[in-house]
């Protein structure tokens, strides 16, 4: 991680491939812990949030320049001195769990550390890795997209703040993401209209073939008249904020919930939007929910393994995965997936085994 980026982060700029450090994989010293290679990297939106001046407090803490930036990712485990871990076990790290440690319990003062992207590891044996049973046989990306962190946000998510009811209206953008696109699956489950948006003809064929009932492009058509016409609505999934968000605010119905998950066309603008219909919430009575999945994951988290999985395995729950091989390739697909030219879950494949 070379440089601060303003606006998009710029490959080569922000994020550089550095072939100067190796590592010796027969002796390293492991001091009881993993050596592991990495298999598969998952880029996600809220990685761009990492890359700000450090001194900036959020949530969760600002990458280090000059290490590797990190993230939730699949490795294979090469030499273990951890009795839990066997050589050719697969190992997945989640960075949710350990930011529900940092941001909660010990503000700032812990370095987190999930996957780091690289091609080798010696992880501690005091950092927390989960060894994958993939007994579905499911791809590395369905573990770090639809069964992941953006799998629980919107399976979680859904099911803490959304309070469907028959006859409900549905809008959700970014409809054509990891979480976007289960959401419209979850909501149309339980039978209610959908209508979603995304920023291409393709994502949005993809949408209807969700089983959304309304599915437009926002950047051919309206999101206020869209609205307009298949409103009010009674539950918005917000993955977008800005613009947007004021045009769902608008089309609310009263008691409408909002839930607030993300906010994509700010993160990499010079200052967030402003919005204009938020005096909407005390007139309509609007219940507006700003979460991290960090802190809803535990409850939920039974009930999602016990559910996603099979769901997933036997294609009752569709996802689509964009894999870009190569790890010196992370910078422009990292950049590809904030500006919507790929689709699906994102991920680096750095070693295919
Ligand atoms: P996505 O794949 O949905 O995010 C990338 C997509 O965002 C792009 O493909 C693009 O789609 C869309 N996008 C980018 N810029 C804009 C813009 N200016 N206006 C509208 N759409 C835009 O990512 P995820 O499914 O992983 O996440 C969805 C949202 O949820 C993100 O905002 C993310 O930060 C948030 N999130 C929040 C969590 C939480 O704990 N609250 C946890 C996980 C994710 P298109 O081509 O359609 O424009």
């Amino acid at each position: 991680y070379k440089e601060v980026p303003s606006g998009y982060p710029e490959p080569g700029k922000t994020l550089v491939y550095d072939e100067s450090q190796t590592i010796d994989l027969d002796n390293v010293s492991l001091h009881g812990g993993i050596l592991t290679k990495t298999l598969s990297l998952s880029l996600d939106p809220f990685l761009r949030g990492k890359m700000r001046d450090s001194k900036i407090k959020s949530y969760s803490p600002a990458f280090v320049l000059g290490e590797p930036i990190y993230n939730d990712g699949v490795s294979i485990v090469l030499r273990s001195e951890n009795k839990s871990v066997q050589a050719g076990d697969h190992v997945i790290s989640n960075i949710s769990a350990q930011l529900l440690i940092c941001s909660f319990s010990s503000p700032w003062v812990q370095r987190i550390r999930a996957t780091d992207f690289q091609e080798y590891s010696v992880i501690s044996s005091e950092s927390k890795w989960t060894v994958v049973e993939n007994e579905h046989n499911l791809s590395w990306g369905a573990f770090l997209g639809v069964l992941g962190m953006p799998g629980h946000t919107a399976y979680s998510g859904w099911r803490e703040f959304a309070f469907p009811e028959k006859g409900d209206v549905v809008f959700v953008s970014a409809g054509a993401g990891t979480v976007g696109s289960l959401v419209i699956q979850i909501a149309k489950s339980e039978g209610l209209k959908v209508v979603a948006s995304a920023g291409s003809d393709d994502k949005v064929d993809f949408i209807r073939s969700l089983g959304a009932d309304v599915a437009f492009n926002y950047k051919k058509q309206k999101t206020s008249d869209v609205l307009a016409k298949e409103g009010p609505i009674n539950i918005y999934w917000d993955n977008v904020g800005g613009e947007t968000l004021d045009a769902a605010l608008a089309a609310t119905a009263g008691r409408a919930r909002i839930i607030c998950c993300g906010h994509i066309s700010d993160y990499n603008a010079d200052k967030p939007s402003s919005i204009t219909n938020l005096g909407l919430a005390v007139s309509r009575e609007l219940r507006i929910s700003g979460f991290l999945i960090a802190s809803i994951w535990p409850k939920y988290e039974k009930k999602f393994y016990d559910e996603l999985p099979k769901a997933v395995a036997s294609g009752n729950i569709k996802h689509v995965v964009h894999e870009t091989k190569g790890l010196e390739k992370t910078g422009q697909a990292f950049k590809d997936m904030l500006t919507g030219v790929t689709s699906g879950k994102n991920i680096v494949v750095v070693a295919e085994k």
